[in-house]
């Protein structure tokens, strides 16, 4: 995704805090997130999926994140275990449409998520 410099007034730099996947909500998982998770742990697509993913007809494969023990994915220190393979919607955050401007830069009035990474450009 290009994101243009443009009109900047908030600016990002994850801290690793993993607050993000303490949230409750879902983490979904397509096709070639599953694929590339998978290939990172060793493991088949199959059983990736068995291990780590439920499955609905309207959310297809997704982890719950249920309260603030956060997303199974997180280890004993606060690490991703896919970190350098992780799903789309996780390594896009924060630059979602709902969070970003016309130019896909940071819109104060539309971020709402406690993310210490998120600070006023200078
Ligand atoms: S909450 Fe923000 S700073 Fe913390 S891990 Fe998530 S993206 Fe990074
Ligand atoms: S998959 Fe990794 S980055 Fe995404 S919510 Fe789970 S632990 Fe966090």
């Amino acid at each position: 995704m290009i994101r243009r410099k443009k009109n900047i007034t908030l600016e990002f730099k994850c801290t690793r805090c993993s607050l993000c996947c303490r949230e409750k909500g879902y983490v979904l998982f397509s096709k070639s997130d599953i694929e590339r998770a998978s290939k990172y742990l060793n493991l088949t697509k199959e059983v990736f999926a068995k291990k780590y993913l439920d499955y609905s007809e309207a959310y297809g494969f997704y982890i719950e994140v249920k309260d603030s023990r956060g997303c199974i994915l997180l280890d004993d220190d606060n690490n991703c275990i896919i970190q350098n393979a992780k799903p789309e919607k996780c390594s896009s955050f924060p630059y979602w449409d709902e969070y970003t401007d016309s130019d896909g830069n940071l819109s104060r009035k539309k971020f709402d998520r406690p993310c210490p990474g998120i600070y006023e450009k200078k």
